[in-house]
């Protein structure tokens, strides 16, 4: 099997501004990347640039960090509902992630990225998707 689209092609990408996912003949839309597609195992998919555009379909602040992140604290995650149909789970950008209220959910977002620092546990540092509200 031939990867289209691997993690690092997608790190790549994200940081230059460009969310991109995998279309396939069945009409699902991949975001992040993966080898099949969920809905109908197929391999047979076509990398393409995404809007970056979405909502908030879910949230969670984070009051607790994995070892060696403590510094991050406190931070929000968001499930975001794509426009294009796949689910994406990244940070949302804000001065006060501790004062988010559920008013958020539903509430239309941009993508962009942030940077995790390598650790112990990874192979270098990483662009991990980072979403602003619109106003
Ligand atoms: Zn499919």
């Amino acid at each position: 099997m031939t990867i289209k689209l691997t993690n690092s092609d997608f790190d790549a990408a994200l940081r230059e501004g460009k969310l991109m996912g995998l279309k396939c003949g069945c009409g699902g839309i991949l975001c992040p990347p993966r080898g099949v597609c969920p809905r109908c195992a197929s391999t047979d998919l076509e990398v393409i640039q995404l809007s970056g555009k979405g909502k908030i379909a879910s949230y969670t602040t984070l009051f607790v960090a994995a070892e060696g992140r403590d510094q991050e604290l406190p931070y929000a995650l968001a499930l975001v509902a794509l426009d294009e149909g796949p689910y994406l789970v990244g940070r949302i950008e804000t001065a006060c992630p501790d004062k988010l209220t559920m008013s958020i959910i539903g509430q239309p977002v941009t993508v962009g990225h942030g940077i995790f620092k390598g650790d112990k546990y990874s192979a270098g540092d990483a662009a991990y998707p980072a979403f602003r509200l619109v106003e």
